[in-house]
């Protein structure tokens, strides 16, 4: 029998949830946890294969245990299977993004914060990299499936997260102490979409909350400043790390050849969409720096790291990765997948598995000479186009996919989109049914950010068709350059 509760019941409610929570939930920080996670991360170095996929299993099979009697979501979807332990994980149900986001409650483990607080919490920019309810990180994806995510981690996962990208990702690349302390030999920059609760920028903001003495040797830059603009800052901060999309980091390569930009790198990072050989080979020219690729999400964030000879491996101890066709079937290696799916075996209070991440991946064949028995892969990301448009009378200012889509996607909240340029002084946006009703928005949040830009005399045609697939790859782009060839 259902009750309705009176605003007193709804509090005293709350508060015993929040107590639960100080009770059982890991810390947000706590030193003791990443000297943990470090020494695990750290001790899977000499592990070989069937160690590993034997520590895969045993971590898969108590998470198993965790969600089916605390998680809703999972008490439902796996209802009736076999025990843990005798369950392989290809027989487990896919999870969708759209079954987390129908009813976000249901796939967090009880006791954790509502919905209502979660939305409540994302709706305050002040809180990005903030702990929610003392404890969680919270971080929301782009909707690159037409579906926006919100995921919430909780402590251990955070220690993991940190464990991965300092012993692993930096492990090979913290530059030498020479003659002084690691902090003054390293300044890391992000250029990304900053203005939301992404994992890239929360995680800086985290860390420079936990480790205040490290704030002035980490930022973030924002995508959507005019790139002038972009370059000043850099300028000025001048960073030895640079992380960046593949294609913004060709627009600062463009600037760096110009010489209004004067970086002196040690290392750049990119992810997030495709690097080709070909982008990978100029920007090391270039910034005359090793060229790395970072694969990370808002549902595990360091889910791969380059080894030495420039592999992406799997953190295969700590995620779960399988590239699958479109009828759900393993694809062997050297094929690209239909999609991935993803289980996280570090998280506990929103549990991910077999979750479709959306991404095509190729596992690459063979050992790799590094030796690590951690799996390879190729990540086939994102193929979107840098837009150029001259301002009136003068150069053309190129844009960014990743802002264009961020201007979109936080700025007039529409995620089934497609933006084409169609004349060089012309855009023509589409989108999906559900979201025609935002149609007005979003073409008034596009001008005003053009306007930003001094290309306040571009057309922006709203365009009745949906957003369609590449016919030859079959992916679907959202910021394309569809301009006849000259
Ligand atoms: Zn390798």
């Amino acid at each position: 029998m259902t009750r309705t509760a009176t605003p007193r019941q709804r509090d005293a409610d709350a508060r015993r949830a929040d107590l639960r929570t100080r009770l059982t939930a890991p810390p947000f920080f706590s030193p003791a946890l990443c000297a943990r996670a470090a020494a695990d991360v750290w001790s899977a170095q000499w592990l070989d294969a069937r160690s590993l996929a034997a520590r895969g299993r045993q971590r898969l099979a108590s998470l198993l245990r965790f969600a089916r009697t605390q998680v809703p979501l999972y008490r439902r979807l796996h209802r009736g299977l076999p025990p843990p332990s005798a369950v392989p994980l290809a027989d487990l149900p896919v999870l969708r993004k759209v079954q987390v986001m129908a009813d976000l409650g249901q796939s967090l483990a009880d006791g954790a914060p509502d919905a209502r607080a979660i939305e409540a919490f994302l709706a305050d920019p002040a809180q990005i990299g903030a702990p929610l309810a003392g404890h969680y990180a919270v971080w929301t994806s782009s909707g690159s499936t037409g579906v926006p995510g919100v995921f919430v981690h909780d402590g251990n996962a955070l220690a993991v997260y940190d464990a991965l990208e300092l012993l692993r990702f930096r492990g090979q690349s913290l530059r030498p102490l020479r003659g002084g302390p690691l902090l003054a030999a390293e300044r890391y920059a992000m250029v990304a979409a900053i203005e939301g609760h992404f994992a890239g920028v929360a995680t800086i903001e985290r860390l420079r909350r936990n480790f205040p003495l490290l704030s002035p040797y980490v930022r973030a830059f924002s995508v959507l400043q005019p790139l002038p603009e972009l370059v000043a800052a850099l300028n000025r901060y001048r960073p030895t790390l640079l992380a960046a999309y593949p294609t913004a980091a060709e627009l600062l390569a463009d600037e760096q050849q110009a010489g209004r930009l004067r970086l002196a790198l040690d290392e750049l990072w990119c992810g997030g969409e495709t690097l080709s050989p070909a982008a990978r080979r100029r920007l090391r020219q270039v910034f005359g720096c090793r060229v790395r690729e970072a694969y990370g999400a808002s549902e595990f964030l360091s889910i791969g790291w380059p080894c030495r000879h420039d592999r992406l491996h799997v953190n295969a101890d700590w995620v779960l990765l399988e590239g699958i066709d479109a009828d759900g079937r393993p694809v062997p290696p050297g094929v690209p997948s239909q999609t991935t799916l993803l289980t996280n075996l570090a998280n506990r209070v929103q549990p991910l598995i077999r979750y479709d991440l959306g991404d095509s991946i190729t596992l690459l064949p063979g050992p790799c000479p590094c030796g690590s028995p951690m799996p390879a892969i190729e990540v086939h990301g994102r193929c979107d186009d840098v837009l150029a448009i001259a301002v009136r009378g003068g150069p053309a200012v190129k844009l960014m996919p990743l802002a264009l889509a961020t201007v979109l996607e936080d700025e007039a909240r529409v995620s089934d989109f497609q933006l084409l340029q169609t004349r060089p002084q012309r855009l023509a946006l589409r989108l999906g049914a559900a979201e025609r009703a935002r149609a007005g928005t979003a073409r008034e949040t596009l001008r005003a950010y053009l306007r930003r830009l001094a290309l306040d005399h571009v057309t922006v045609d709203l365009d009745p068709a949906e957003p369609c697939r590449d016919p030859a790859s079959g992916k679907l782009r959202r910021v394309v350059n569809a301009l006849p060839a000259a």
